[in-house]
């Protein structure tokens, strides 16, 4: 569309007038990065109307008929309207007749364009006389919601008799305002601060001046203001909530409404801010949020925030298919405590029953506060039932430990209810529902101990407590017995080696394998004991099986991961143990699972370190079963890989399962290891591995586990190597 033909171009311009200024956009401005409410909103938006309210323009937002919605003090001093309350009155009525029709021409411009749109045209400011027209300049713009028109309109040539009133009224609003004030240039240096902007910064005004605006922030607010300042040109009207540093260093939280400032050829001469002091709101706001989801006395989460919490957990659960233990935690007797030693004691000892509760759990678990003497906790993404009861029963003993209470001391004790998500319930309150029931029934069952919800859990749970008590004595009692499976090599059929498999030989229930007890023994960590048992008998009998049938004898031994995660110092007697029974080291094979090589715990590493430099020799367990990256092998220096017993079942049932033995086989032998393939059962499978080029192998197609005397017998019958 062509410009009128008495456009002019704006009059070069101060930041202050309205021509230069872009227009807040209306009724509210658009939502920034924060959102904190509505109220905030429109506290921020009336900012930013002080500002035109006052300006020394006549300025004025137009609904799309044309009707005037708002106004400020200059507009409605010169068309003599309240500017509460405009009344349904048409901008265009107060268009000298001569200039309607460009007038109109000039609001499709505008409504057509991003840009702001220029006339020049004469205004009646009492419609219906024949008063003579007023030249104005009239610049226009489209609020950028598409629902209304914003003009500011100037006296062309000289100045309005209000405007003048008004100009003096806005300096005087400058230096006096409440908000800080601050325009800064292109280059964001400071060119304009009022008074109270110096001050609420503890500055001079001149010590600001010049000063980038960067100077007043620190390096969080730095960052921010840079990610602004690419979106401050594109011409976007923004608020924040910024954190500026005051001279003395303390923090000065704001909000910072920033308008870009542009001039009439379109570029960036920068930006003029309206800031608000909020330090005190926010906080306040800090302290209610704290009161509102904290405990004040533990500092935990509160039932609030721990239900909140609880609604996230179960949903993540869902969507990623985990599972979740909810532990609903009652002390025993704490109304004693509380009511003899006092409410002060009793708080303390929440504090530091707290405390212990959260020390037992993975940080990314949530603890909290229900209220009295009520804990919960949310263990997150659990997978094995023994990893959640090894927390729960460090629970109760923790907190059946004595609690300092200044110079008093008292003993209390815990009784927890455990619920599942989802094999207990689905939703969050059920699931609080059924920790609480099971927690009761703790209660009932005596006190200091836990429950399930589940009747089949706890009967598990009963026998899984049982079942551990009974280790203990079983070792004490000798039960437990080394079982032997030969590993037969597959170039001449002599038995080379063999592997210690763990028997239990328990009174009442016969003879038991690892499936049955080794689960609890890793959850209750008498499986570090069990293990260096294991080790003794295995170097006594490797020691007497090489005397008799030569100084190549191995004899392997199983670790599972959590013996890996223990400490050094459990392991430091055996070097001294293997020279005592005068044993080579590298005759005890230490075999683990692929599981271990991919904890990314430290000690996991050392231990294998460990183990290797005591001279033992390492084999991988189970291989093909998990997913071991094959570095992983180089990577710790294994000596033997044992292809697991599903992919040699596999054999003989199509080409695929062959292919894949072949495949490790060639594999492993490349990377210098030897290669023992488990569980096999038929001759068939044997003669396909020897083909394959396989080392050894194991299982009932030779020999089970044995006593040692049987298969002492074995190896007696042997040919003499
Ligand atoms: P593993 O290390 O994979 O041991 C091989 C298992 O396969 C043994 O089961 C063995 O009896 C069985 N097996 C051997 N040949 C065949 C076969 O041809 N076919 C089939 N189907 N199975 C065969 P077992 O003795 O019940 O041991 C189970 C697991 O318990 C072992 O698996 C090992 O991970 C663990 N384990 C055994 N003893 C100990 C121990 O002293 N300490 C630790 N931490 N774990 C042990
Ligand atoms: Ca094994
Ligand atoms: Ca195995």
């Amino acid at each position: 569309m062509d410009k009128p033909p008495h456009a002019v171009p704006a009059p070069d311009s101060s930041p202050y007038d309205g021509a230069g200024l872009p227009l807040p956009s209306t009724p509210l401005l658009d939502d920034g990065v924060f959102s904190p409410g509505r109220i905030k909103l429109e506290r921020e938006q009336a900012y930013f109307n002080d500002l035109y309210l006052l300006a020394p323009v006549a300025y004025f937002v137009l609904g799309l008929d044309g009707v005037i919605v708002q106004l400020n003090l200059v507009a409605a001093e010169l068309f003599g309207l309240a500017r509460g309350r405009p009344g349904h009155v048409l901008f265009r009525s107060y268009v000298h007749e001569a200039f309607r029709h460009d007038y109109d021409q000039f609001v499709q411009r505008v409504l057509n364009s991003s840009e702001p749109e220029r006339i020049q045209l004469q205004v009646r400011p009492h419609p219906g006389t024949q008063e003579a027209g007023l030249p104005v300049s009239l610049l226009g713009s489209a609020d950028p919601n598409g629902q209304a028109l914003r003009l500011v309109l100037e006296q062309a040539e000289g100045k309005l008799a209000a405007l003048e009133r008004s100009e003096e009224r806005f300096r005087r609003i400058v230096h006096s305002a409440e908000e800080g004030i601050w325009e800064i240039d292109a280059q964001a240096l400071t060119s304009f601060v009022n008074p109270k902007m110096a001050h609420m910064l503890g500055c001079q005004i001149e010590d600001m001046l010049g000063q980038p605006l960067a100077a007043f922030m620190d390096d969080e607010g730095r960052a921010i203001l840079e990610r602004n300042i690419a979106r401050r040109q594109d011409g976007i009207a923004e608020r924040h909530e910024f954190k500026f540093v005051r001279r003395d260093g303390s923090a000065l939280w704001a909000t910072l409404a920033t308008n870009p400032i542009f001039d009439a050829g379109g570029s960036y001469l920068g930006a003029l801010a309206l800031v608000g002091d909020i330090t005190a709101q926010r906080e306040a706001s800090g302290r209610i949020w704290q009161q509102a989801n904290f405990d004040q006395v533990t500092g935990l989460p509160n039932r609030h925030m721990f239900l909140d919490r609880l609604h996230n957990e179960t949903r993540r659960a869902k969507r990623e298919g985990t599972c979740l233990a909810l532990l609903f935690i009652d002390l025993d007797n704490f109304k004693q405590v509380n009511d003899s030693l006092g409410h002060e004691k009793g708080d303390t000892l929440l504090r530091q029953a707290a405390r212990r509760i959260s020390e037992r759990v993975r940080a990314t678990d949530t603890v909290a506060r229900l209220g009295g003497d009520e804990f919960t906790v949310i263990l997150a993404g659990v997978g094995q039932l023994a990893g959640i009861e090894r927390v729960v029963q460090d629970l109760v003993t923790a907190l059946a430990m004595p609690f300092a209470l200044d110079d008093d001391s008292a003993q209390v004790s815990a009784s927890v209810g455990v619920a599942l998500y989802p094999a207990d319930a689905e939703a969050a309150e059920i699931l609080l529902r059924h920790a609480d029931q099971a927690m009761y029934a703790a209660k009932n069952a005596g006190r200091n101990g836990y429950r399930y919800f589940t009747p089949a859990l706890q009967q598990a749970a009963e026998l899984r407590r049982n079942t551990v008590r009974e280790m203990r004595l079983a070792l004490a009692q000798e039960q437990f017995e080394v079982h032997y499976q030969p590993i037969v090599s597959l170039h001449d059929g002599a038995i080379a080696r063999a592997e210690a498999l763990l028997r239990w030989r328990h009174p009442l229930r016969g003879l038991l394998a690892p499936a049955e007890f080794i689960a609890f023994a890793e959850a209750n960590g008498l499986i570090t004991d069990i293990g260096d048992w294991v080790f003794r008998q295995a170097v006594r009998q490797a020691q007497q099986w090489q005397v008799a049938y030569g100084s190549g004898f191995q004899i392997s031994i199983n670790k599972s991961p959590v013996e890996f995660r223990g400490d050094a110092a459990l392991y430091q007697g055996w070097p001294d143990h293997l020279r005592r029974e005068g044993l080579p080291p590298g005759a005890i094979v230490i075999e683990t699972t692929e599981g271990v090589l991919l904890d990314e715990a430290r000690q996991v590493g050392e231990r294998l370190r460990q183990f290797r430099a005591m001279g033992l020799a390492l084999a991988l367990d189970d291989f093909g079963s998990g997913q071991t990256s094959l570095a992983c092998l180089q990577k710790f220096d294994i000596d033997f890989l044992k292809i697991d017993r599903s992919l040699v079942g596999a054999l003989g049932q199509g080409d695929a399962g062959l292919a894949l033995c072949e495949a490790i086989i060639a594999l492993a032998q490349r990377l210098g290891l030897k290669v023992v393939a488990e569980g096999v059962e038929t001759a068939q499978q044997r003669d396909l591995l020897r083909a394959a080029g396989c080392d050894y192998a194991q299982g009932f197609l030779f020999a089970g586990a044995l006593p040692a005397p049987q298969m002492e017998r074995l190896l007696s019958a042997q040919p003499a190597a």
